[in-house]
C-alpha cells in the first residue's frame, strides 16, 4: 500500500510541518522536488510513486506539496500543459472525473481536479463543464454528499464536493442549510470529535473533513447575505474539538491518531492537525479570531479551508502561476476557447 502513497506522504508531512511552523531544510525541500518530479507521468499528472500511472489523488497531493515548498524549483516541476491534458483525459461526458485512466468515478476526483487546476492556473470552461451539476447530484436526503449519486453521505466526499463547488464558484447550487444541519450533527456530543457518517464512531481525521466544511459553509452563507452569522466563531463547538484532538488523539511518542487505542500515522497526523487549526482560527486576515485551548504553544498556523495548505502558500502559488498563460488544451488546438481567470482573491474568507 505504501507504494501508492508516497506522493501523499510528502504532502501529509510537509503540511503537518507548516502547521507546526517548523521550517523544512532547503536541501530536503529540494530532494522532495526531485522525488515528485520522478512521480510525474510522461503524459501528465502525478502517480503515487516513480514509474506508476498518473492518478488524480496523488496529483492533488504532489501539487499541494510543491506549493507548500513554494520555490521556483518546486513550481518548475509541474508540467502544466501535460497536467491539463491529463485532466481532460479523465473527464467524463456527464461532468464527473475518473480517478485515473480506466478507474472509478467519485466526487474526490472533481475536487482534486479543481484544486490543482485552480492553483496552477490551467482552468478552462470546458474542463469543468457540467461538473457542478454532477456534484449537486451527489447531495442526498441526509444533506451531505456521497461518493457518487445515491450513496450514503460521508464526510470526506462532502468536503471534496463542497470545496470543488467553492473553487468553481457554484456553492449556491448545493442545499446549504441541509448540508449545515448534516455536518453540525456529525460532531459527537460526548467525544467532541466528528464521525464520518451517521451512526459511526468518532475519528480524528474527520476533524478536518467535517469541521473543515464549516468555514466553507460560513463563507457561502455570508455571500448569500445571511445576517445571523457569527463574526467570531464557526458553527461547531471549536473548544470540544480541540479537547478531543489534544487529549485523545495524541501518541505520547509524537504523531496523531484516529481514536485512543489506534496507532499513529501520517494521514491522521495531517488531518488531526488540520482540524485543530480550523478549530483555533476563525475568519481571515481582516477578521480573525483565535480560540486556543491550553497553552499558547498549542497554537498552529492557519490553513486555507479549500486547499488545506497555509493561506500565504496558496496566494504565492496563485501569484506565480497567474503570470503564466493558460495552456491551450491539446484537443482544442486552433480553437479560441476563453480561459477562466480564477484571480488572486479566490477565497477571501480564509
Ligand atoms: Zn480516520
Amino acid at each position: 500500500l505504501i507504494f501508492l502513497l508516497r506522493s501523499w506522504l510528502c504532502y501529509w508531512i510537509l503540511h503537518s510541518l507548516e502547521l507546526l511552523e517548523e521550517p523544512v531544510p532547503t536541501s530536503i525541500a529540494s530532494d522532495v522536488c526531485k522525488f515528485l518530479a520522478r512521480c510525474q507521468s510522461p503524459t501528465g499528472g502525478f502517480a503515487g510513486g516513480p514509474g506508476q500511472a498518473a492518478h488524480l489523488a496523488p496529483t492533488y497531493a504532489a501539487v499541494n506539496a510543491l506549493c507548500i515548498i513554494g520555490t521556483q524549483e518546486a513550481y518548475n516541476v509541474i508540467d502544466r500543459e501535460k497536467l491539463l491534458s491529463f485532466l481532460f483525459s479523465v473527464k467524463q461526458p456527464d461532468g464527473s472525473f475518473v480517478m485515473h485512466g480506466g478507474g472509478e468515478v467519485d466526487v474526490r476526483s472533481a475536487y482534486c481536479a479543481a484544486s490543482v487546476a485552480s492553483l496552477t492556473n490551467i482552468m478552462t470552461p470546458t474542463l469543468f463543464q457540467d461538473t457542478p451539476t454532477w456534484i449537486v447530484s451527489c447531495q442526498n436526503w441526509e444533506g451531505g454528499l456521497g461518493g457518487v449519486p445515491g450513496l450514503e453521505a460521508h464526510g470526506g466526499y462532502t468536503f471534496c464536493g463542497t470545496a470543488a463547488m467553492v473553487i468553481l464558484g457554484k456553492e449556491h447550487m448545493l442545499d446549504l442549510k441541509t448540508l449545515l444541519r448534516w455536518v453540525a450533527s456529525r460532531q459527537m456530543r460526548f467525544e467532541g470529535g466528528f464521525q464520518g457518517r451517521c451512526n459511526k464512531l468518532v475519528d480524528g481525521c474527520y476533524s478536518f473533513w467535517q469541521a473543515g466544511l464549516l468555514p466553507l459553509l460560513h463563507r457561502a452563507l455570508f455571500k448569500e447575505g445571511d445576517s445571523t452569522l457569527s463574526l467570531q466563531k464557526w458553527m461547531f463547538e471549536q473548544q470540544a474539538l480541540q479537547e478531543y484532538i489534544l487529549l485523545c488523539c495524541q501518541n505520547t511518542a509524537g504523531g496523531l491518531l484516529d481514536k485512543p487505542g489506534k496507532s499513529r500515522d501520517f494521514y491522521h497526523t495531517c488531518y488531526c492537525l488540520s482540524g485543530l487549526s480550523v478549530a483555533q482560527h476563525f475568519g481571515n486576515m481582516d477578521l480573525h479570531h483565535e480560540l486556543i485551548v491550553g497553552q499558547e504553544e498549542n497554537r498552529l498556523a492557519p490553513s486555507h479551508p479549500v486547499y488545506n495548505i497555509c493561506p500565504e502558500k496558496v496566494a504565492q502559488a496563485i501569484q506565480h502561476f497567474h503570470q503564466l498563460s493558460v495552456p491551450v488544451p491539446a484537443q482544442k488546438e486552433g480553437s479560441s476557447e476563453e480561459t477562466i481567470d480564477t484571480g488572486s482573491d479566490i477565497f477571501p474568507f480564509c
